[in-house]
């Protein structure tokens, strides 16, 4: 069996596990990383990439067929839209490949020793990878867990033929007929829409008596109103049941405690992600969990010293953008360097129609930590830019502490607002106040226009409206 031997190994090679050991060869760490399918992990491979490109296909799309329609408020005709969604399919897998060889090519300039096999522990300081050429053992010093997570598979809906999670979701060569959605969060929501947009006739059964229920109805009211329009039904306090007898759709049980059948050529199931540490042998080891999760101190130090676990596979907000931050921090722990987790936000974006961008707390958060508030709301009807996109649906809010004015959370719903997420996060990283926000010049005309407006509106003096 051939040995290795190295200061920091890193298992799982997503955006939390390569980001980490990419910042630990910067380090000069001697550093080792061990990937069972494709470097990039969930992110790069079947989630946030390859499904921000399909909903873009789906826009561009369905805003060709708006033209064909003539139903665009300024003139603009087409000929009718054709799509080849094999071809569309093939430009996302082109992009996620260029993304796939970016990684790589990051890593060997990190001098990152790159393993390809699946990983599991012998104790806490020795992994064995399974690689093809038979397996490897590792000695390190620092172990990360960075195993990520997969799609939840509902006992009565197993994923398989008609049957399908986000991965399947984001291959299919086809634009089934008829879409049915099992939960209105994140993915049901983005790729659902997306799917709408490209002429499927779908239906969301969603179990809790609202779609995206982390968000309040503010925020969603204007994603309600275009699924509608998009002809999108959506049945919230709905629980599946399970296929039809003849396999060609899905049995529900309404709110009203009705049996449904919903004809459907596409069940996609999309109820949430659990973290991957089946096969890794954590019986071996002594960690505290949490629930499925591996529990994490703010140095995302498990219970067993020497060995962190970052990302997914430690549970909520299983973001990305989450999963780097923690890398990147746990590289630097292993390099002796004095960190800890000190965020005082992290953005959370839902890549619907329209975008929903929310950082730090909301009205009802901030209520229930018992602060008293000032809150600012300014809308996208009165700003010039968002009219002269054709996108005047949404607002931007802000929540401010009363007394200091200190801005504790930031959101917004609206066309685009997914790129306002930078200024929102540096807001509360920066320690931010009202007066802060709306004393900083934003470019005219911009979208961004309407965040110094809704804190001057919680001041009591916006401009515009
Ligand atoms: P992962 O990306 O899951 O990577 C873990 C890696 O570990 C995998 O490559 C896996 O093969 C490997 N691995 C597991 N076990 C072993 C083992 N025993 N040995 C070796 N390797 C192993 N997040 C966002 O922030 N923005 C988005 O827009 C977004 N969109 C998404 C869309 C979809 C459809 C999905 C499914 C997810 C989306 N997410 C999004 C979530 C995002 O993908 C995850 O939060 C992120 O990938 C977590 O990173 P991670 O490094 O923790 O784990
Ligand atoms: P989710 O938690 O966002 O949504 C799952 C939904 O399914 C919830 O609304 C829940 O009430 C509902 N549900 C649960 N069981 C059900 C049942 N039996 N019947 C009907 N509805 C049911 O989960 P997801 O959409 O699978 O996404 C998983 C994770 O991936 C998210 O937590 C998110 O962190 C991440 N993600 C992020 C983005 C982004 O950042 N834009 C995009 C996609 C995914």
């Amino acid at each position: 069996m051939t040995e290795i031997t190295c200061k920091l190994l890193v298992i799982g090679a997503g955006p939390g596990g390569y980001v980490c050991a990419i910042r630990a060869g910067q380090l000069g760490i001697d550093t080792v990383i061990v990937e069972s399918t494709k470097l990039g992990g969930s992110c790069l491979n079947v989630g946030c990439i390859p499904s921000k490109a399909m909903i873009h296909v789906a826009e561009e799309f369905e805003k060709a067929a708006e033209a064909a329609a003539g139903k665009t408020p300024f003139g603009l005709t087409a000929a009718e839209p054709k799509l080849d969604l094999k071809q569309a399919v093939a430009w996302k897998d082109g992009i996620v490949q260029r993304l796939n060889n970016g990684v790589a090519a990051l890593l060997r300039k990190a001098k990152v020793k790159i393993v390809h096999g699946r990983a599991h522990f012998r104790d806490g300081k020795t992994v064995v990878v399974e690689t093809e050429t038979g397996p490897k053992t590792i000695q390190a010093e620092a172990i990360v867990i960075a195993t990520g997570s997969a799609p939840v598979e509902l006992p009565f809906l197993p994923f398989g033929g008609n049957v399908i999670s986000s991965t399947g979701a984001l291959a299919l060569t086809e634009v089934p007929k008829r879409l049915v959605v099992v939960g209105g969060g994140y993915i049901g929501l983005e790729l659902g829409t997306a799917f709408a947009k490209l002429g499927a006739k779908v239906t969301v059964v969603e179990a809790q008596d609202k779609i995206l229920p982390l968000y309040d109805a503010e925020l969603t009211g204007p994603i309600s109103k275009r699924l509608t329009a998009l002809g999108v039904e959506v049945l919230t306090g709905a629980k599946a049941l399970g296929p039809t007898p003849k396999g060609d759709g899905l049995r529900i049980e309404t709110a009203d405690g009705k049996e449904r059948a919903l004809p459907a050529d596409k069940i996609l199931v999309t109820v949430g992600r659990k973290p991957v540490t089946e096969g890794l042998s954590l019986e071996n080891l002594v960690l505290d969990m949490d629930g499925r999760f591996i529990r994490i101190g703010e140095r995302c130090e498990t219970a067993m010293r020497g060995i962190y676990a970052i990302g997914d596979v430690t549970g909520e907000p299983m973001l990305a953008h989450r999963a780097m931050a923690q890398g990147e921090m746990v590289a630097e722990i292993v390099a002796g360097l004095p960190r800890a987790w000190d965020k005082r936000g992290i953005a959370a974006i839902c890549f619907t129609d329209p975008e929903i961008v929310s950082v730090g707390l909301s009205p009802d958060e901030a209520k229930r930590a018992g602060h008293e508030l000032k809150i600012g709301q300014f809308p996208f009807a009165a700003n010039g830019r968002a009219m002269t996109r054709h996108g005047e649906a949404g607002f931007v809010r802000v929540v401010a502490q009363a007394g200091s004015d200190l801005v504790l959370g930031i959101q917004a719903v609206g066309q685009g607002v997914s790129e306002l997420s930078a200024a929102f996060g540096l807001a509360i990283e920066m320690g931010a106040t009202l007066q802060d926000i709306a004393g900083t010049i934003h470019a005219h005309p911009t979208l961004g226009e309407a965040f110094p407006e809704a804190a001057m509106k919680a001041l009591g003096h916006a401009l515009h409206i």
